[in-house]
């Protein structure tokens, strides 16, 4: 049987037992009085009980349901209940879509919500900063009102999303952003930004390198391509034409060969698989060498001194050898002939520095800071022609980087230019007679 009527007999079998009781012990009219009084109170009970339930459900708060007995308090139980469920969902609702926020707020990427209008709805610190706006403030502005780049507003109007654009100088100026729309839900767009400015200036120096050596190598095979239809046009009895040709040619392969050397010993350096090969290496020896080398090149053209101390240091020989043979080189090629060099090798406090010192045209300071980047010349064809390639100071950067070192370049017009080889003391090595066994002990830098 249903609860409800079990509940209906169980009143009625009170009201008749009273009524009964009622009617034998004072009479009829009794009975139909008490009748009456126990309807009223049902009826009151049930009418404040509803009046409670109506006045909850005005401002319904979890903790302060009614509390009932009967029925009453069975609806109110499963009211509570259903409440709890809700709020629960609720809760954990909120707490994804909080998490969902903290996510979008993490992204490197801007991701800024536009509605059916073009209108903003939420963005992310992300495409703040890339678009210089601030949320709390722009919130609901139209888009085109605050990027009002006409490339973005023509990609906005032509609605063809499916490629990013390129947006050049956006907020900070130099930065390269790729953006993208991305239409979703009912005419709502999602505006997505990615800062590709490293990427974009990676893609340059790429371009411009391959430029670079495309343009370094056709030189040189111009000249020998110019020569060798010389010599077939040139009567088989010309010898001195044939011997001046390929003395010229061997100059220009000899140029090549440089280059592709120089090109090989950067990709090395660069290269992170490359570990670097440590060793004591006895510097005061090597700089020796490279001093008679040196003067190889010289031909007493220049008056070359020096000052070498004792130390060895813990390095690659090769690359340190190739760093230190650049700067003399670069010393002997850039200064006038009767100039002076002087060459060093120093422990200064905490470091040790290979220092060449020349008294020639010195550099201007805006030069200063490029020139250790690849094919940067102050002075192109003086480079060319004394056979440089525009790479020797970039291979000393990474030969010093490796090493934990740097190079420093300082220079005056006219006076003269010091570039030194400076390394951190903790790689000074005592000075043994053994060649150590060669140990790869760090990464490359
Ligand atoms: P290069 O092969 O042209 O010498 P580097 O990278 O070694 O290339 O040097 C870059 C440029 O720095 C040179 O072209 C030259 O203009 C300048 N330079 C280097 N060393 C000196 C120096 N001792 N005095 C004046 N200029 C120098």
């Amino acid at each position: 049987m249903r609860d409800w009527i079990g509940r209906l007999l169980s009143i009625a079998a009170i009201a008749g037992a009273g009524a009964l009781f009622t009617g034998l012990v004072f009479g009829a009219a009794f009975a139909a009085l008490f009748l009456f009084a126990f309807l009223l109170i049902v009826v009151a009970i049930a009418l404040s009980a509803r009046a409670r339930l109506a006045r909850w459900l005005a401002d319904p708060a979890i903790d302060d349901i009614p509390d009932d007995e009967g029925t009453w308090g069975e609806i109110y139980a499963r009211l509570h209940r259903m409440l709890r469920e809700q709020s629960g969902a609720r809760a954990s609702l909120s707490h994804a879509l909080w998490r969902f926020r903290q996510a979008g707020e993490a992204m490197p990427d801007g991701v800024l919500v536009l509605d059916a209008d073009n209108r903003i709805e939420w963005m992310n610190p992300s495409a703040e900063g890339h678009f210089g706006l601030t949320f709390k403030r722009d919130r609901g502005q139209a888009i085109t009102n605050l990027i009002r780049h006409p490339a973005f507003v023509g990609y906005l109007d032509a609605q063809h999303y499916g490629e990013p654009l390129t947006l050049k100088g956006g907020a900070e100026g130099e930065r390269v952003l790729s953006v993208q729309l991305v239409p979703y839900g009912n005419h709502e767009k999602l505006l997505l930004s990615r800062d590709v400015t490293r990427w974009e200036r990676l893609e340059s120096m790429r371009r411009d390198f391959i430029a670079n050596v495309s343009h370094e190598l056709r030189t040189p095979l111009t000249v020998m391509r110019g020569f060798l239809e010389t010599l077939t046009d040139a009567r088989e009895s010309d010898e001195k034409l044939y011997r001046r040709s390929l003395e010229l040619m061997t100059g220009q392969a000899e140029r090549m060969q440089r280059l592709v050397e120089d090109l090989l010993m950067l990709s090395r350096l660069e290269d992170s698989r490359y570990p670097l090969r440590e060793e004591p290496v006895d510097v005061p020896a090597l700089v020796r060498a490279v001093l008679v080398e040196a003067e190889g090149l010289n031909r007493g053209t220049h008056r070359i001194a020096s000052t070498v101390g004792p130390q060895w240091l813990l390095a690659n020989r090769e690359e340190v050898r190739s760093a230190f043979t650049n700067l003399v080189t670069n010393a002997i090629r850039y200064t006038p002939a009767g100039g002076d060099i002087h060459v060093s090798w120093e422990v200064e406090g905490t470091e040790a520095a290979f220092r060449v010192r020349d008294n020639g045209e010195g550099i201007a300071p805006e030069h200063v800071p490029r020139l250790t980047e690849r094919f940067y010349r102050v002075d192109r064809s003086r480079s060319r022609s004394s056979g440089g390639t525009g790479l020797g100071l970039a291979i000393v950067k990474h030969v010093m980087q490796r090493h934990q070192g740097r190079l420093e370049i300082e220079s005056r017009v006219g006076e003269g230019s010091t570039f030194s080889c400076v390394f951190p003391a903790t790689r000074l090595a005592p000075a043994s007679g053994t060649v150590a066994e060669v140990t790869p002990i760090r990464g490359v830098a």
